[in-house]
Formats: structure tokens, C-alpha cells, sequence
């Protein structure tokens, strides 16, 4: 069965009408689906119940189930945690800042990227969200929330450019002025550096930002923590993002997550700075956040500050991630492996959960 709520608008109006219908139905359906989405075809009230009766034997249609909400008691931060239709759960964050709200998104389930702190990577890969998992967080955590959503990141767990054509499909519905209309300049993509993708992903027009998961300023150290630094090159990453930065004027954010004396040192500060040079982009240094699989830790506040300080005093504008919602599992994927884990429990002791 087609699913509905990942069509473009084009492709809705052309599936309406094969099927006989007139053309306003399309605009309707889609406003259902995208400007005050729905969870059912008997949602869409001002369709005649018969062509709501033929849309539901013609098409499905995915809405995500919140099975967890915590909400942090330091800073407000809710982490969502839905149930997809075929089960597999996935995890989102909306936070508060002074400069609006953001809403963070999972892009894969799992991952296979395999960098070596981080907890969504290590089951590996389950699958790649459809456009419509994907828009379906920001639309569930509006209904939840009752709150706006001025920012959208896809920063949680997956690797997004791994999931092209339906990041793309995703970021197209989102984007549409006959959705939600958010503009593509309140969209961050982040990855872990695939070189070709980012290159396509340049002239797709869209306005977004690009965040590069850096992690450090020299090859060897790169390497030691993320697996994708062997396939491409420092230097051809590097050439990616400039690529990206004169042809859509966005400038490149640099993500830098510090792990206790593997690329933490001043020294790793000024290679990192070398290696920027004269850039104009932005790096956003986040102190690492421990996962009981690995034994990484983070340095002091102190240390963190001097690293800072090093990149500034060569022009580069950093800044030191707040930590958002540390009481409730902030760290990517850390949410999601406690729930399979107590799943998993409680279906072995026969017990019900939520
Ligand atoms: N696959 C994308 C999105 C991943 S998550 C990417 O690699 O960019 C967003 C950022 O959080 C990435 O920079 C990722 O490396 C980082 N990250 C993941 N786990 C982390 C942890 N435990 N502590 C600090 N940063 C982490």
C-alpha cells in the first residue's frame, strides 16, 4: 500500500486524480496531512465519508505513538520516545533556548556509522526512516507540546545523508508552503562527513545548514574515533564543506564532541585551529557524554574553557554546547537502548509497560 503522508503534493494530486476525484480534494487532503496533520482518514472532516472509506483501502497512513515523555526538571528539555507501525522505537528532543525552540529528530533507526562514543551506533543499523517518520516527530511533539517549533536539527540518532532521498522527501514536505512553510534556514543537517552527499546535497537549493561532526583537527585522531574517517580524508571532507559553504552561503558548523585525553589536549586545540585556519564558520565543542558501553569520560569545565579560548584567539567563533536535559539520558540513542532493554525484560517476566 502507498503511503500517503510521504507524497509530494504534485504526487498526491496526481494519485486523486486516477482516482476520479477533483482536484480540491488533493489540496484538502494535504492540509490534513502536512498544515494540522492527523492521525486517521476519519480526522479529515470535511471529506464525504465515503472517499475517506477509499483512502483508507487505497493508502496508509503513518503517525508515530509517544510510548515515553520525560521532561527535565533542570532545564524543561522533553525527550520523546515513539513507537513506529512496525514497532521499532525511536527517540526526539524538543528543548528551549532564549532563541527559540528546537526540535531534535532521529533519521535512522540505528546506525552504522560506528563512532566510537556514541550509544545510537551500537546495535548497528535497523533501517531508514520514511519522510514520513521523520515529519511525523515535529508534528507529534507540536500536538504535544502545544509549543512552536523554530528549529528543526537532525541531530539525533542515524546519520542522515545514509538516508539521502528520504531526507530529502522529508525536508521538501517540510518546507512546503503548503505544510508547515518552515524555512530551509531553520533546518540543520548534521553528519559525520559523507564527502559525495554533502557535494549533492549543495545544490539541492534548499538553504539549510550543514553541521560537520569534526571531532578532531588531524587524520589519526579522527580515525581513532570515527570509523568514516578512513573512507574519506580529512582534507576531502574539509573541501566538501567549503564547497558548501560558496555555493549556498550557509556557514559551516563544526561539531566537536571532547573525549578525555583522546582530543581534548591544547594541543588537539591548535591542530583543530591550524586545520580551520581562516575559515568563516562556527565550532560548536560539546563535552562528551559518558555511555555506560564505553569507558570515555570529559574533562574539567576549566579545561574545556582553554580549549575554547585557543580557537578564539586565532578568530574562530566557538562555543560550549549548554547541556540540555542531563537528568533524563540526553546522550543520542541512550533513551532508546534502557526502553528495549526494559522491554525486553519485561516481556521475559510477563510484565505490561506504559
Ligand atoms: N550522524 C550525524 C548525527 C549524529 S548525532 C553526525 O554524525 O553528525 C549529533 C552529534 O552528536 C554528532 O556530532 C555526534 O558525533 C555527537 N555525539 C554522539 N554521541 C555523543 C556523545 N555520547 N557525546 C557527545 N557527542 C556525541
Amino acid at each position: 500500500m502507498k503511503e500517503i503522508r510521504s507524497l509530494s503534493a504534485e504526487e498526491l494530486a496526481g494519485e486523486l486524480e486516477a482516482m476520479g476525484e477533483k482536484k480540491f480534494r488533493a489540496s484538502q487532503i494535504f492540509d490534513w496531512l502536512h498544515r494540522r496533520p492527523v492521525d486517521s482518514f476519519d480526522e479529515m472532516t470535511n471529506l464525504p465519508v465515503s472517499l475517506r472509506g477509499r483512502l483508507a483501502a487505497q493508502f496508509s497512513l503513518v503517525s508515530l505513538k509517544a510510548v515515553n515523555v520525560l521532561t527535565s526538571r533542570i532545564d524543561g528539555t522533553k525527550k520523546f520516545l515513539f513507537e513506529l507501525p512496525d514497532g521499532n522505537v525511536i527517540e526526539s528532543v524538543w528543548m528551549s533556548y532564549h532563541h527559540g525552540n528546537s526540535v531534535c529528530i532521529s533519521s535512522q533507526v540505528g546506525c552504522r556509522m560506528g563512532c566510537c562514543f556514541c550509544a545510537s551506533t551500537l546495535d548497528g543499523l535497523v533501517r531508514g526512516l520514511k519522510p514520513s517518520e521523520m515529519l511525523e516527530q515535529v508534528y507529534q511533539i507540536r500536538k504535544l507540546t502545544k509549543e512552536r517549533v523554530d528549529n528543526i536539527v537532525v541531530m539525533g540518532s542515524g546519520e542522515p545523508l545514509d538516508n539521502y532521498e528520504n531526507l530529502l522527501r522529508f525536508i521538501r514536505l517540510l518546507t512546503d508552503e503548503r505544510g508547515q512553510n518552515i524555512s530551509g534556514r531553520s533546518i540543520t543537517v548534521s553528519t559525520c562527513g559523507l564527502v559525495p552527499q554533502i557535494y549533492r546535497l549543495a545544490e539541492e537549493k534548499l538553504g539549510l545548514t550543514l553541521a560537520l561532526s569534526l571531532h578532531a583537527g588531524d587524520q589519526e585522531t579522527r580515525e581513532k574515533l570515527m570509523p568514516i574517517a578512513r573512507r574519506y580524508e580529512l582534507s576531502e571532507v574539509l573541501a566538501a564543506c567549503d564547497h558548501y559553504f560558496e555555493t549556498t552561503g550557509r556557514r559551516i558548523s563544526y561539531e566537536y564532541s571532547l573525549v578525555h585525553g583522546v582530543n581534548d589536549t591544547l594541543e588537539h586545540a591548535k591542530a583543530l585551529a591550524g586545520l580551520l585556519g581562516k575559515r568563516n564558520c562556527h565550532v560548536n565543542l560539546i563535552p562528551v557524554n559518558p555511555i555506560k558501553e564505553r569507558d570515555f569520560t570529559r574533562g574539567a569545565r576549566k579545561e574545556t574553557e582553554a580549549f575554547q579560548e585557543v580557537l578564539e584567539k586565532s578568530g574562530i567563533s566557538a562555543t560550549i554546547r549548554r547541556e540540555m536535559g542531563r537528568d533524563i539520558e540526553g546522550a543520542c540513542g541512550q533513551l532508546r537502548r534502557s526502553y528495549l532493554g526494559s522491554r525486553a525484560n519485561a516481556q521475559e517476566t510477563g510484565e505490561v509497560i506504559l
